[in-house]
């Protein structure tokens, strides 16, 4: 048994593939269109193949590296969360968005996806941090993310994914490799690198990498304080690469690609939603000349870190200017933030778990 998955086999692999069982390349079309839109949910329902080749085929590849946990809905409809499980048993999360437009086809489909089971950066605020680094995702595993969001939606009468964004467990920089590869894969599948967003705590020298890859994709900073002392609280990586250093490699980013680099920042109480952070975060989005996106934080159940009230959110985002904008995180209300919708149900099954156990040891 092959390990390499739909997802992680490029066009030519699954066309080399074809032609060692002695099909024609065209099928390898055949297929990806299938996986792509929804109108197969396994090899044995590809009808216009081959009985042969349908059968020869799950040998040969993989129909996906993971498997269906979990679905939750949230937004009416409009969010849905996923929890994957991987062939040894870690899981990871991806989450499906749709954004409002008046008809479907003109919808965006953003697909957030994990780029590691867990996070080894350790942020106090994000549930994903408390978990430490499991191990990297492969590039296929990225991949079958977007590959599972786009059965759903194709199954369900809509259009394909049209965004990806890295913003689920993980962060992408520190498995760098498999991420790249990802975006070629995803490339081939029809999500163009200017409609990928990489998310980063801010690893330097990998910005600079990233730069060069001569992909046209967008980075967002996750900056979430504006001086040095907060922000190495609530980001230990900001310890090695500090603001300044972080803020000139978007801008060395920026020239490079020319695409706009945004900034990410998590609104805390008390921590780094002062009126002077306001004016600081003001000009280092003026330096970036980007756009901030402020995200009241979703509270995690270790940590007494909260966001602000309402109000002092809008405020804030008014202090900072015309660059910003307040955003709420989809799907909150049903499993609170990305990164947390594992977290919680790690939480609920060992309550379950333990439920058990009290039931069998009852007479
Ligand atoms: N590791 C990368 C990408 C994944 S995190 C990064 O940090 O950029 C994606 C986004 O979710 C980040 O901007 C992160 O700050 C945000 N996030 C994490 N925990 C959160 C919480 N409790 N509430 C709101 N946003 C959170
Ligand atoms: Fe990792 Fe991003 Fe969470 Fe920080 S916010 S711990 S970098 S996933």
């Amino acid at each position: 048994m092959t390990e390499v998955s739909l997802g992680g086999a490029s066009r030519e692999k699954l066309g080399l593939l074809l032609d060692e069982l002695g099909a024609p390349s065209y099928r390898g079309d055949q297929i990806r269109v299938h996986a792509w839109r929804g109108t197969a949910f396994g090899f044995d329902q590809m009808v216009n193949l081959p009985t042969g080749l349908r059968e020869q085929l799950p040998q040969r590849i993989r129909w996906s590296s993971l498997s269906l946990v979990e679905a939750t809905v949230a937004d009416r409809g409009m969010t849905e969360k996923l929890l994957l499980r991987a062939a040894d048993g870690q899981e990871v999360e991806a989450v499906m968005i749709r954004h409002d437009s008046s008809t479907t086809s003109r919808e965006r489909r953003t697909v957030c996806v994990s780029s590691q089971v867990g996070c080894a950066i350790g942020c106090s605020f994000c549930a994903t941090g408390q978990l430490g680094l499991r191990r990297n995702l492969e590039a296929q595993e990225i991949v079958d993310q977007v590959l599972e969001a786009a059965r759903r939606w194709g199954g369900g009468g809509l259009g394909a994914p049209t965004n990806v964004v890295y913003m689920g467990m993980g962060e992408p920089l520190q498995n760098y490799s498999a991420v790249v590869a990802s975006i070629r894969l995803l490339q081939e599948w029809g999500v163009a690198p200017r409609r990928v967003v990489v998310s980063t705590s801010g690893l330097v020298p990998e910005i600079d990498r990233l730069a060069a890859e001569e992909l046209p994709l967008r980075l967002a900073i996750s900056l979430h304080a504006t001086s040095d002392e907060v922000r190495d609280r609530l980001v230990p990586l900001n310890r090695r690469y500090r603001i300044a250093e972080l803020i000139e490699a978007g801008q060395r980013f920026a020239i490079r690609t020319g695409r706009r680099v945004s900034l990410e920042y998590v609104l805390i109480a008390g921590v780094n939603d002062s009126t002077e952070d306001a004016s600081r975060l003001r000009r280092l989005a003026a330096e970036l000349r980007g756009h901030v996106n402020l995200i009241p934080m979703n509270r995690i159940p270790s940590s007494q870190l909260a966001a602000p009230a309402l109000p002092w959110c809008r405020e804030f985002a008014a202090l900072v200017g015309p660059r910003a904008t307040l955003r709420f995180s989809r799907g909150d209300r049903a499993t609170a933030a990305c990164g947390q919708l594992r977290a919680a149900m790690e939480a609920d099954r060992r309550r379950l778990q333990r439920t058990d156990l009290r039931l069998a040891g009852s007479p």
